[in-house]
This record gives C-alpha cells, structure tokens and sequence, in this order.
C-alpha cells in the first residue's frame, strides 16, 4: 500500500475518521462512532465492501479511540501495514495563530486550548480527540488542519469589524471564516479544472452549515462567516446575518437570555426556524405539496429569502473582486440541489449569466460546468472533499 493519513474529525460526542490516500483521495477505510458518553454507543466501520456495526457502551473518547484501533486491526486494513505517514486532525478554529496546518506538539496542543473559548462547543472536542490519538499513536506525526487557517490571508479591511477598536482587540474580535479547508480545496481545485490560476471566484459552500467565498487568483478576499459560523447565508438552523440589535431586543422586550438567545440562532432559526424543516429537500416538498397552502407559502418565502442572500453575496463580491468569472457550487446543497442552482442563476440572467439546464439537472458527484459556452460567468459543481483536502495539507506540512 502506498502512503495513507488516517484523518480524525473528534466531535463532542463522535469521532468521525478516515483513512486516505494522500494523493488520489481515495477513502480506503471509515467510520464513525456515536453517542459517546451514553449508556449505549455505535460504531459504524466500512473498509471496502465490508461494513461493520456495533453497538456498545463507549465511555469516553479514549475508549471510542481505542475500538477503532481495534476495529482496523480485526475488520482491515491494519494500520501497521497501511502506511500511515500522518494523523490530521480537523480543528475548527485556529484563531489569528494558525495560517497552515501545523504538527502537534505540546506547543501547539495548548494554543488550541487556548483558543477554546472562540469555539466551545468545537475546540473542546477536538482536543479530546488529539490528547488520546496522541497517546495511542505516538510514534506517528500528528497534524492539526484549521477551517479558519485559508481566511487568516482576508485583507484587513475584509476581517475588520466596524466595532470599537480596544474592545476588539482585547476580546479578538474579528472575522475568522469557516470552512476555509473546504473553500481553499474548491478553489484551487477549479482554477486546476479551468487551466487558469487568474481567476475571480466565488465559491458557494452549500451544506447544512453555508458560507459564500470571493477568491482573488487564488487567495481569499472575503468570507461570509464571520467570528463565529453564525454570521453570512440563512442556513439549515442558523440565522444567517441578522441585525444584531435583535439580541438587545429579544433580551429587553422578550426576556431571554444570552444563552437562549444562541440557540434560538443557531438551532432553531434558518430554514427550521421559517419552516420547521432543516432539510433543503423538505422545503421543496412542502414547495410542491399543493394541498397544504398554508406550508407551501412559507417554504416558498423561506426559499426566496434563502436565494436572495445568496444574491446579495454574489452581487457584493463580484463588486469586491472587479468582476466574476466562476460560480462554484459545492457541499450538501451545492452538489445536490439543482433547483437552488436554477433560480439562482435564473435571477443573475440579467448579468449575462447562463444556466444550461441539462447540465444542471440532477444530483452532481463529479466536476461539471453547468452554464452555457456563451454565459458571461462560468457555473461549476465541483464535490467538496475535506478529508481529502486535510489528508494532503497534513501530508504537505510533514
Ligand atoms: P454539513 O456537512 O454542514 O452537515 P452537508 O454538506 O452534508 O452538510 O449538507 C447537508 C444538506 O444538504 C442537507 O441538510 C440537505 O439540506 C442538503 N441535501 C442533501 N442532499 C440533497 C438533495 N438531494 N437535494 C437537496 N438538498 C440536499
């Protein structure tokens, strides 16, 4: 077997992994393990066709670490054959000290921690994920990959908020980005597929989570996700921007408190909040249910209101960029929902943009343009790939 990176994405209560061929990104093993912490866990592990479930108590993350230890070792491929080179792991914010990924070493370990309080319900997690996979894996170099790493290039002007300079200095308040992985590896992606590094992209990272980038020749020049991945797109159950002086009035007039207020925007607002679905293909269906009316009215509002942000973006970062080139749809949403593409294409028609709707139908798993020879802007699908794309940089970096 060649080289592999085994890539650890340690959650809260799961630890997601896979191992990956660096340079085709090849998934030759993965698995997931849930519900950590429960009287009962599960384990879901898939090495080719073979896919093993089990349900059992896992205590912690170290135990969930050592079962899928165990696991490569019965079910396949042994890690001491497999050619592991490096372990990445996912990290989610690496605040103003990461721009690359970086070997773990205890220096490090402990700037994560220190970011913990910009990323509690993330950073945390990841943590427990690094101290055991270090502990049952010393001898293998481990690399943190940070979401935020590919935004730490955004221009001052573009990571600055308008809020009072000393308190924003003292708290860090500034715009991170997320999703960078996924934005950096679409990117350059493209601009391979296009045979052109001089491009003016906007990148449309569409999953349950959604964030709009507008990359200049390959770096970023904005990002819609701000210091936390509240800020940007109407998401899945996330507001999306909103006037942050709805914070003072729901506290004030409604009573709520800080922390109800953070759950109402991020778990029970967006698509869930307008509908009471999260799911892109519930909204439709409510859309193309004639019987219930009373749905059918509010999944269409909450699809318009969805679109127009989108609009918004592409109109404020083309105006940032100078102009546009591609539109690349990825992610959950992206790569699947053609309807989202239709009518956002649909409604930039009077720029010269247009969709080939044969192109666009369906679900896309592979690279495909899907606007015409003569539109004015390109319109690309290009599948995401972050294990892929953490398994190279940690590669890169070692
Ligand atoms: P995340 O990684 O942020 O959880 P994903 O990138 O996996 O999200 O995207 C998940 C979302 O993609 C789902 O919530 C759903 O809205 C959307 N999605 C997935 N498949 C389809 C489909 N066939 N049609 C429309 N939307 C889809």
């Amino acid at each position: 077997m060649s080289q592999t990176v085994l890539v650890i994405n340690s959650g809260s209560s799961s630890i997601k992994y896979q191992l990956v061929d660096p340079e085709t990104g090849e998934a030759i093993a993965k698995g997931l393990v849930e519900r950590i912490g429960d009287p009962v866990g599960k384990i879901k592990h898939t090495h080719g066709d073979d896919v093993t479930i089990e349900e059992i108590p896992i205590a912690d993350h170290e135990v969930g670490m050592r079962e899928v230890l165990r696991l490569f070792d019965n079910k396949g491929p042994k890690l001491a054959e497999a050619g592991i080179v490096a372990v990445g792991h996912r990290i989610v914010q690496g605040g103003k000290y990461f721009d690359g990924p970086a070997v773990i070493n205890d220096e490090v370990r402990n700037l994560i921690e220190e970011l913990c309080p910009m990323a509690p319900l993330h950073n945390p997690a990841h943590l427990k994920g690094i101290d055991v996979a270090r502990e049952l894996m010393p001898e293998i170099p481990h690399v943190a990959v940070f979401d935020t790493a590919f935004f730490q290039a955004l221009p001052e002007k573009a990571y600055t908020y308008a809020l009072n300079a000393e308190v924003a200095e003292k708290y860090a308040v500034r715009r991170y980005g997320a999703h960078g992985t996924s934005h950096q590896f679409v990117s350059r992606e493209v601009a391979k597929y296009l045979g052109r590094d001089d491009l003016k992209q906007i990148v449309m990272h569409l999953g349950n989570g959604a964030s709009v980038s507008a990359v200049l020749n390959g770096k970023p020049i904005d990002t819609s996700m701000g210091l936390t991945p509240l800020e940007g797109l109407m998401m899945g159950t996330r507001t999306g921007d909103i006037d942050p002086a709805v914070v003072f009035h729901l506290a004030r007039q409604g009573g709520m408190t800080i922390d109800e207020i953070d759950t109402l925007f991020n778990k029970q607002s967006g698509m869930k909040g307008l509908t009471g679905e999260s799911d892109m293909r519930s909204v439709w269906e409510m859309i193309f249910n004639d019987d219930d009316k009373e749905a059918q009215h509010k999944a269409r509002v909450a699809m318009d209101v969805y679109i127009n942000r989108l609009l918004k973006y592409v109109g404020s970062y083309t105006a940032e960029l100078g102009g546009l080139d591609v539109i690349t749809f990825t992610a959950g949403i992206g790569e699947n929902d053609w309807d989202v593409r239709k009518e956002l294409a649909q409604a930039l028609e009077p720029f010269g943009v247009k969709i080939d709707l044969a192109a666009n139908d369906g679900r896309i798993g592979e690279p495909r343009v899907i606007s015409t020879p003569d539109s004015k802007v390109t319109l690309l699908v290009y599948p995401t790939n972050e294990e892929f794309a953490i398994a190279r940089l940690a590669r890169e970096v070692i």
